[in-house]
């Protein structure tokens, strides 16, 4: 028995020699699928995200294996430690450098509220800077933990309208960050 398991069939229509279903969904399918992360990691956190990618936990199962160190080409900015208050504009650059459609995890403690350091050099969430899709809890959040964000992503991109972008409500969350 193979335990090989194939993606299920989107919704849609189906008979002899023929599947129809809506182009949104189709899209959605395969760039769920297909996610190319970028990791921005700056301490412990990133640490269980290298476990993350080991044979152990194998993130590659779900299409997300080649990891993106250029904005150019990541569409999930994943965010795992402490940020610096310094490192803020960094962050949001590399988050303004990705293409759209482009998605935010907030891993851990640290990334989504500071953590621990309660302090005036680190920054208090880096959702006061970039808009933020999925927080994974946890100091640190182990493994599992991450792979669960990673699947609540893949929730969201497989279920999102190809127009969202487009909408004013989108722009006015972009805009409310100062961003173009
Ligand atoms: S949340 Fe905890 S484990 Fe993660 S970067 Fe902060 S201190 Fe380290």
């Amino acid at each position: 028995m193979s335990n090989v398991k194939m993606v299920e069939a989107p919704e849609g229509h189906e008979g002899q020699g023929f599947f129809a279903t809506s182009l949104d969904t189709v899209i959605g399918l395969a760039r769920a699928n297909s996610i190319w992360p970028l990791p921005f990691a700056t301490s412990c956190c990133g640490i269980e995200f290298m476990a993350t990618m080991g044979s152990n936990y194998d993130l590659a199962r779900f299409g997300s294996e080649r990891m993106s160190f250029s904005p150019r080409q990541a569409d999930l900015l994943m965010v795992m430690g402490t940020i610096a208050k310094k490192m803020g504009p960094i962050l949001k650059q590399v988050y303004e450098q990705m293409a759209e459609p482009r998605w935010v995890i907030s891993v851990g403690a640290c990334a989504s509220s500071g953590g621990i350091f309660d302090t005036y050099s680190v920054l208090q969430g880096i959702d006061r800077i970039i808009p933020v899709d999925v927080y994974v809890p946890g100091c640190p959040p182990r493994p599992e933990q991450i792979i669960d964000g990673v699947m609540k992503i893949q929730e969201l991109v497989k279920n999102e309208s190809l127009r969202r972008r487009n909408q004013p409500e989108y722009k006015a969350l972009l805009e409310s960050y100062g961003i173009e």
